[in-house]
């Protein structure tokens, strides 16, 4: 039962796979090709070695990318016009008499499928490529724990969401997609608002940071800023990962800044100073709040347009569906938009490159631009992030400028 919308549909999908494949064919082209070579103002601080195990580690990264991107789209293809949804939804009228129940079967069964095909590629990722390159310390206990908790979590959070959801959905009539809007941001804002307090020491151990001479420091700094929050934590990062990295997480009194065990060990003092600068910057310019603020009018947007879907029989039709339901609707059109607007994400990267470049200004106008600047190359020597991506792959995805550009950046040089 095809029509004019599946072939708009396979070729948003078709065309957002080889645009993919091919962004992640050239970035592996031009970091191998860059392999015997640092780039100019880094061969004193990183060593030959340290470079070409980077571009070994990203270029097995974005392999192993590639097949998950292919699974990804194959999976779509069988659960659309390959009759999957219809099969499952077939399927719960067996198990639920009312139709709120028989949704939550459906999207619960959905997101069964979709999770064991991911399945493969994160243990791929954990215990292939992130083993081989010494970073992986998370056992298969701990991961499967993991997997378990944030399993049951989302169930726990999830399940009633979703039937409010779906409830608002069946009576508040044409305009139930205003409904869901006002119910999705308000438990966001509860989500980010709990999220550091609650849900992220489920999985990690917070601790306020311990050193006397560092928390002078930081004090001093907080102040200076008037960042008042429940102080700096540390998280044993080390459980799972020896990547280093710092974070900025929840607003208001649950507001607070994150850094892993593993950054703070390999950095000097007033490079710690720095990066909390960088990360007190994104508080100071209010970058959380403006995200939350983008995401809840794209959201209001797409809501809008479901709502205008929802009973066109075409729109079922031309995905491969001979059903119509709330619940399907809502899998249907969040499974299928990603392949509409992936070309779009440079735009979300742009403004998240923005952020850092004036989270930078900030630390570097508060601390010091070369203390940032060093603790940068320090993180990206350990994490083996690279320093030559391909620039059309960087301006597409990447939510961090690349290091040479932001190191230059720091010192005040235009790149
Ligand atoms: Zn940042």
């Amino acid at each position: 039962m095809t029509n004019a919308f599946t072939y708009a549909f396979l070729l948003a999908l078709g065309g957002s796979l080889l645009l993919r494949l091919w962004l992640a064919r050239r970035h592996t082209r031009h970091i191998l090709r860059h392999r015997q070579q640092l780039p100019a103002g880094f061969a004193d601080s990183i060593p030959l070695e340290a470079h070409q195990r980077a571009a070994d580690y990203t270029v097995a990264k974005t392999r192993l990318g590639m097949l998950n991107a292919v699974a990804d789209t194959l999976l779509i293809l069988a659960l659309t016009l390959g009759g999957g949804l219809q099969g499952l939804w077939q399927l719960s009228a067996n198990l639920a008499g009312s139709d709120l129940l028989r949704g939550l079967i459906l999207i619960g069964a959905v997101s069964l499928v979709s999770g064991a095909v991911s399945l493969p590629f994160s243990l791929a990722r954990t215990f292939g490529v992130e083993a081989r390159f010494g970073f992986n310390s998370t056992t298969p206990k701990l991961f499967f724990l993991d997997l378990i908790k944030s399993t049951t979590l989302g169930i726990m959070i999830g399940a009633p969401l979703l039937l409010l959801v779906l409830w608002l959905m069946s009576i508040m009539g044409s305009l139930w997609w205003l409904w869901v809007w006002l119910l999705w941001s308000g438990f966001s804002v509860l989500l980010v608002a709990v999220y550091p307090t609650l849900i992220a020491p489920l999985f990690n151990k917070f601790q306020p940071l311990q050193d006397a001479t560092l928390s002078q420091r930081i004090d001093a700094l907080l102040q200076r800023c008037g960042f008042k929050s429940q102080g700096i934590f540390v998280m044993d990062g080390s459980t799972r990962s020896s990547h280093g990295n710092a974070y900025f997480t929840g607003f208001g009194a649950s507001k607070r800044i994150v850094f892993f065990d593993t950054l703070l060990k390999r950095l000097e003092h007033d490079e710690i100073e720095a990066v909390l600068a960088h990360e007190l910057g994104h508080f100071h310019k209010r970058h959380v709040i403006k995200r939350i603020g983008l995401t809840f009018a794209l959201s209001l947007g797409f809501l809008f347009i479901l709502g205008r879907l929802i009973d066109a029989s075409w729109f079922y039709q031309g995905l491969g569906l001979t059903s119509q339901s709330n619940a399907l609707a809502l899998v249907l059109f969040f499974m299928v938009i990603p392949a509409f607007t992936f070309p779009l994400t440079p735009l979300s990267s742009l403004l998240s490159r923005r952020h850092e470049y004036e989270a930078d200004d900030f630390a570097a106008a508060q601390v010091s631009a070369e203390a940032l600047a060093s603790a940068l190359v320090k993180l990206y020597r350990d994490n083996a992030s690279t320093l030559t991506p391909d620039p059309l792959h960087s301006a597409f995805y990447d939510s961090h400028p690349p290091a040479t550009l932001r190191i230059a950046h720091l010192k005040g040089e235009h790149a």
